[in-house]
């Protein structure tokens, strides 16, 4: 048995990237840049008139000027040209006529009988956005491995960028075991239990941006799991297997990984729940084995697989943490490391009921993971601790 921080070094060392895919820009938020974007315009890509107002081809002898032009944003800046003395109305994000020095705001300014007056009087280039004000054709506007924001999304949309390059998503095989559990849609059986921890992995896969996923069902004998898992990791970039990876009769799945040519990286983690997680490759690919406990597998999916999946993609680990201090003391029993559910208010975590790994209730409540590694045993009301937060 390893410890929790030894099982993700483990991770950290023994990751394969995917390569990288061309998506669309409304596809793309999450991912991570694969290659620099160097802009193809300018931006803006013509004099714009940052108000609505009028623009004027300024002379300091003149207190009226003559309105020639109204110009909508839009319109083609080569049809209008203002002279000395002459202005022409103009809105927000118009093209600034050829001859115009400044743009007057409205609410300065006085309209009669198509001549104009102001009051205040105007600066050089006032109101008037600069072509490449913000960046120019050939800069670079991001670096590869940027992830991407609804903000990097507008912009490079804003530059006319449709297709972009990025680290590649990986498609997730999800294998249920367990010849206990009933799907949902069907009634519930004397002795069954309704398989729960498909829609849960889904859940949290897409939560976190992760797509492509699909479900495989064995039957707890050890062909069928073979037969699962193989289809499973052949048909998929990581395979997260449910269940049977603990000792007992009906659990499969580590004989079936030996049958298959999966190289253990590692199995059983000092760890309450998850104690008999399992990591390993086939070749490149990476095959998860998750204690079937829906508790124990939702931890795991937090703190290994969610972990595995940012380093092959590049993305930043979503689960950040934070010291909290403790609302009630705690006493931990043997030696393993424990994620416990916490509600956090304001920096201060209350340890919820029913921590059993066979219960979500708790989980359900929580925001946040507890995290007390395996050298520790007391903890006293008001301790610090690191909490994983879960949003
Ligand atoms: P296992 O890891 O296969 O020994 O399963 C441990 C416990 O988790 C058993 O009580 C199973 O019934 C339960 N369990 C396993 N898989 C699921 C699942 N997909 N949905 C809900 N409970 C499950
Ligand atoms: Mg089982």
């Amino acid at each position: 048995m390893i410890s929790v921080e030894d099982a993700i070094s483990l991770l950290e060392k023994n990751y394969d990237e995917l390569g990288t895919e061309i998506v669309t820009l409304v596809n793309a938020l999450g991912s991570v840049l694969a290659s620099d974007i160097i802009s193809p315009i300018s931006m803006p890509p013509f004099r714009q008139s940052a108000m609505d107002g009028y623009a004027i081809n300024f002379d300091h002898h003149l207190s009226t000027y003559k309105i020639t032009d109204e110009i909508q944003a839009g319109k083609d800046p080569s049809t209008c040209k203002i002279l000395k003395g002459e202005a022409a109305r103009i809105f927000t994000g118009a093209a600034i006529p050829e001859g115009a020095t400044s743009v007057i705001q409205q609410e300065w300014c006085e309209e009669k009988n198509k001549m104009l007056s102001f009051s205040k009087k105007p600066l050089d280039d006032l109101n008037i956005r600069p072509i490449g004000e913000q960046l120019s054709k050939g800069d670079k506007i991001l670096s590869s491995e940027h992830q991407i924001t609804p903000a990097t999304i507008g912009l490079l949309a804003s530059l006319g960028i449709e297709k972009i390059t990025v680290f590649k998503e990986p498609s997730i095989a999800i294998v249920i075991t367990g010849d206990e559990l009933i799907q949902l849609g069907n009634p519930l059986i004397n002795g069954k239990i309704y398989e729960s921890n498909s829609s849960m992995l889904i859940a949290a896969s897409h939560h976190y941006g992760y797509e492509k996923t699909t479900i495989y069902y064995a039957k707890d004998n050890f062909k069928e799991t073979v037969t699962a898992i193989n289809k499973a990791i052949n048909e998929n970039d990581i395979t997260l297997i449910s269940g049977g990876i603990s000792v007992g009769n009906y659990d499969f799945v580590l004989e079936a990984s030996k049958e298959i040519n999966i190289k253990e990286i590692f199995y059983k983690v000092k760890q309450k729940p998850g104690k008999p997680l399992f990591f390993g490759k086939k070749n490149k690919k990476a095959v998860f084995g998750l204690p079937g406990n829906p508790g124990a597998t939702l931890t795991c999916f937090y703190i290994y697989v969610l972990r595995y999946l940012s380093l092959i993609t590049k993305k930043s680990y979503p689960i950040k943490n934070e010291i909290v201090c403790l609302s009630n003391p705690y006493f931990k029993k043997g030696i393993r490391a424990e994620f416990i559910k916490v509600r956090i208010v304001n920096g201060l975590a209350e340890i919820l009921s029913h921590q059993n790994s066979s219960m979500l209730r708790s989980f359900s409540e929580a925001n946040g993971l507890l995290y007390i590694n395996e050298n520790i045993t007391e903890i006293k009301k008001d301790d610090k601790l690191t909490a994983y937060l879960l949003l």
